[in-house]
């Protein structure tokens, strides 16, 4: 492929990441809890469940909580940040190619 063929490719990449700062990095899960008080519910085996992000943080996974109203937006933001990170592999490959003329 030529130059000018990879700057298009580049273009109509970078067209694709739509809404780059609204993203996440990390996923979801769902974690049930004991809450402590006396004659709950959750000591009867109905532990309480809780959207939490798991992510990976200074060679550590740190776990925090999502309100429950915030949950499909988080999903969002987390999809985000995957279709941005897989536009990025793609600018970085074309621009390889840009550098290197291979
Ligand atoms: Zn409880």
């Amino acid at each position: 492929m030529n130059g000018r063929r990879l700057l298009k490719r580049r273009k109509k990449t970078l067209g694709n990441m739509s809404k780059p700062e609204e993203c996440i990095r990390g996923s979801l899960v769902i974690m049930s809890r004991f809450c402590g008080k006396p004659n709950c519910r959750c000591l009867r085996g109905q532990k309480h469940k809780a959207v939490y992000l798991s992510q990976s943080y200074r060679g550590k996974t740190r776990m925090i909580y999502i309100p429950q109203a915030q949950v499909k937006k988080a999903a969002g933001h987390i999809k985000s940040y995957r279709k941005v990170k897989g536009v990025l592999n793609i600018l970085s490959d074309i621009n390889i190619k840009l550098l290197t003329g291979k």
